[in-house]
């Protein structure tokens, strides 16, 4: 029943984007699932954040309780530092990023900003504090300007513009006929996966916010696009407090610490170089990769040619 009465109470709160029809229905359905889900503590106050440091204590976490994704998870983000998770496809690096943006709850363990558990402040003020670049961003039914805009409403046209420099997708966008007038999303122009993602990054460039997690698409992307989106995310990243969901290894290079996670535990953790030197899974990954691009280089050369 409270399905059932939940698209109610949400229609009722979004009333002005669902007004404008301006508000996706798949993006719809993912906040009430959230919604629905994680609640305001009673007398829950409001996220003190000061320099931003980010700890995992022994977090435990399962979708379903019969099948445990994170097992005792301990990680540490110092102020304005970069870690990054890697691992295989399905070691829970994206639940990471869900537990800490709090669409879930933790089942053991605490997860803290600045010392105060997630769980126990009021939601708002944690979303206020972290900026979320995810895999697959959903776009507005709007103009670019718009969604950029979403960042931070009374950001001037001059500060979207200055966000999407940043975020490299500038260039694109004045590259279309209405430039930032043209409209995107489903009823609109259709982004791709790098375009979408470079927007989102623009949102979060003008939102500030001190805490960052970025959700690298797992879709392959060409290189130019791949090195575009590099190149924004350290940007944005710059002495902020992030926290990168890496399914590529080229974006983790520069990080302070690297953990590699396989089936909910820490496996391996350090810098690229003590990861290398350790001769590992890490390891084993980095090889892989670049004998994949490689090959890859080979084959387009050899296309070239031919
Ligand atoms: P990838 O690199 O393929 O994106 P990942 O390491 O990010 O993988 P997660 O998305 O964290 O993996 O998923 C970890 C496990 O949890 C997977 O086995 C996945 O099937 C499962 N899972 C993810 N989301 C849900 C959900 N909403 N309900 C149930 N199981 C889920």
């Amino acid at each position: 029943m409270i399905q059932l009465y939940m698209p109610l109470n949400f229609i009722g709160s979004s009333y002005r984007e669902i007004k404008q029809g301006l508000i996706d229905v798949e993006q719809m359905f993912t906040l009430l699932k959230v919604n629905a889900e994680i609640k305001d503590k009673p007398g829950a106050k409001p996220l003190h954040v000061g320099p931003a440091e980010v700890v995992f204590e022994n977090v435990s976490f399962a979708y379903d309780p019969a099948r445990p994704i994170l097992k005792n998870l301990s990680l540490r983000v110092p102020p304005g530092k970069t870690v990054a998770i890697v691992g295989p496809s399905g070691a829970g690096k994206s639940t990471i990023s869900r537990l800490l943006y709090r669409f879930y709850d933790v089942n053991g363990g605490r997860i803290l900003i600045d010392g105060q558990d997630i769980s126990q402040v009021t939601q708002t003020s944690l979303r206020a504090a972290i900026g979320m670049v995810p895999q697959d961003t959903v776009l507005f039914n709007d103009t670019i300007r718009y969604n950029i805009r979403y960042g931070r409403p009374d950001a001037t046209d001059e500060e979207v513009v200055a966000a999407a420099r940043m975020a490299q997708i500038n260039d694109f966008v004045m590259s279309l006929p209405k430039g930032y007038d043209a409209l995107v999303g489903e009823r609109g122009l259709k982004l791709s996966g790098g375009e979408k993602q470079r927007v989102s990054i623009a949102r979060t460039i003008l939102k500030g916010p001190p805490i960052l997690i970025l959700d690298e698409a797992t879709s392959a992307l060409d290189s130019f696009t791949e090195h575009q989106i590099q190149a924004a995310l350290r940007k944005v990243s710059e002495n902020r407090t992030t926290l990168v969901i890496a399914h590529r290894l080229s974006t983790v290079v520069d990080a302070d610490e690297i953990i590699v996670l396989e089936r909910g535990q820490v496996a391996e953790r350090g810098t690229h170089d003590e990861l290398l030197a350790e001769n590992g899974i890490y390891a084993a990954m980095w090889n892989r990769q670049r004998q994949v691009d490689q090959a890859r280089e080979i084959l387009k050369e050899a296309e070239k040619e031919g």
